[in-house]
């Protein structure tokens, strides 16, 4: 290890920032954030850094780097674009034991500026070791998207109650397993979603507190269910939320919609239980699904169930809630892209359009549901329909559709795999699309989209990775 990371408490702190860039500007509001008191040395400043030094009252002095105005400094920045510059800096530190970072010049620096994550009070610090910045900008980047934006108020709360946890529960092992818990909590995850304020989840930390305090020790507190949407396949399309928790549950139930691609983003060690219905297997009962989330929530576990697409979109989610909050099993909902989303992005169909669609409308026409849908509502113009589970049924949906008024001349289109590598477009219209569907022997999951919109299909560039030929034969 060649550099030893720390966090410095500068608040109040001398630091001497030399330059008078852009750059330098940069590091100044970084500096001050940390509530250091700056002084700025360069004979000339740029109009940012002038403000900055103005607003919160910095010592400037308009004139050339002498090692004198190290006195009284804690820190020292080297900030020109002129190596000699930042190499008298450097050498005037040493000679007088302080620290000095150069701005992208590793040889005048005694220490390294890492790329931030800023949650405050929790910061991810990135260091390359002056290997590349650019390595770290990207790491940077990844780190971002991981932690949740409202981090900080958790760890405010956690600091707010830490001295009455140590009263509350003196044994070490026994704060730890409470902190756990909290963290897992549908509570913490309120805190972190903007569902709760700091207030709200104070409360429900009480009472965690109380009821902790009542357990007998080493029972573990219940478990949380999350319902989670995975996108329509493409695992760049999971929300960032979808890929926070799938790196922090216990097990995950997944069904078929689910691609290897998608269950490749958990946490290695994680439980996967496959629920969805197989060729030649049985399928996992609904009830029966209710029974494994509720055990296992039960035994204090966190437990993800993953659907295609939305949770609450044609996917039984709404059962799989009311089974759980009848159970009293705290249960949070992560909405994911639904497939007519997807496959339209993916296509390049627009679901509405100016004259074109006004409305669209999500339904599914499998089994008996069909007989009882609105056809001639469907039939109408001016909108998009999408049909979910509808490809083995699409010659019945196209002639109701026909049979109540739908002119056969209107566009459609059938997307198979959307988002997948294997994704296809097949175009047409109502009078034509069942007959291309068999021909190119479409097969599941795919989605079939009925309006005028579906004339754009594959105009994007986005990803129509396969277009079945429109020509008329
Ligand atoms: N909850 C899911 C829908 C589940 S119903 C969602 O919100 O997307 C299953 C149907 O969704 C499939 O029969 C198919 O019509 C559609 N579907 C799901 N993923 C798809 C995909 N990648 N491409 C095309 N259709 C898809």
């Amino acid at each position: 290890m060649d550099y030893l990371p720390v966090f410095l408490k500068l608040r109040g702190q001398r630091v001497l920032l030399v330059g008078g860039g852009t750059v330098a500007a940069r590091k100044a509001e970084l500096l001050c954030a940390a509530g250091a008191r700056l002084r700025v040395v360069a004979p000339e400043r740029c109009a940012e850094l002038a403000a900055l030094c103005e607003r919160v009252g910095a010592e400037y002095l308009a004139t050339a780097f002498a090692p004198g105005h190290l006195q009284g400094v804690v820190l020292a920045i080297a900030a020109t674009d002129r190596p000699e510059i930042n190499a008298q800096v450097s050498a005037a530190g040493r000679a007088a034991n302080i620290w000095v970072n150069g701005v992208d010049d590793l040889q005048a620096s005694s220490c390294l500026m890492p790329a931030i994550v800023d949650r405050a009070p929790v910061m991810v610090a990135i260091g390359t070791g002056g290997t590349s910045p650019t390595l770290a900008r990207r790491l940077r980047a990844q780190i971002e998207a991981l932690l949740p934006e409202r981090l900080g108020e958790l760890a405010r709360l956690a600091g707010a109650w830490r001295a009455r946890l140590h009263v509350a529960l003196p044994r070490a092992d026994e704060r730890q397993r409470f902190w756990d818990n909290f963290f897992d909590s549908a509570l913490a995850q309120g805190l972190l979603t903007g569902a709760l304020d700091a207030d709200g989840a104070g409360a429900g930390l009480e009472r965690q507190l109380e009821g902790a305090r009542a357990l007998e020790p080493g029972t573990a507190a219940r478990g949380t269910v999350w319902l989670i949407g995975a996108g329509p396949g493409d695992p760049d399309l999971l929300t960032l939320r979808a890929q926070q928790l799938l790196q922090q549950c216990d097990v995950v139930f997944y069904d078929r919609l689910v691609p290897p691609a998608v269950l490749a983003r958990l946490r290695r060690d994680v439980e996967r239980v496959f629920v969805g219905k197989e060729p030649g297997r049985h399928r996992t009962t609904q009830a029966r699904i209710h029974e494994l989330l509720i055990e296992h929530a039960r035994r204090g576990r966190r437990v993800v169930r993953l659907k295609g697409g939305d949770p609450l979109v044609f996917a039984r989610g709404g059962e799989e809630l009311s089974a759980l909050s009848q159970a009293g099993i705290p249960v949070v909902v992560v909405p994911g892209v639904t497939a007519a989303l997807g496959a339209a992005a993916a296509v390049g169909i627009p679901l509405t359009h100016r004259g074109v669609a006004q409305s669209v409308c999500f339904v599914t026409a499998m089994g008996e549901g069909a007989a009882a849908l609105d056809w001639r509502a469907l039939a109408a113009p001016l909108q998009t329909v999408v049909f979910y589970m509808g490809a083995s049924q699409l010659p019945q949906i196209v002639a109701r559709l026909v049979q109540h008024g739908a002119p056969p001349e209107r566009h459609a289109a059938l997307v198979e795999h959307a988002t997948l590598p294997d994704q296809r477009l097949i175009a047409g219209r109502l009078a034509d699309i069942a007959a291309r569907a068999a021909a190119a022997a479409v097969g599941a999951p795919a989605l079939l989209i009925v309006g005028d919109v579906a004339q754009f299909a594959g105009q994007s560039g986005s990803g129509a990775k396969q277009v079945v030929d429109e020509s008329s034969d």
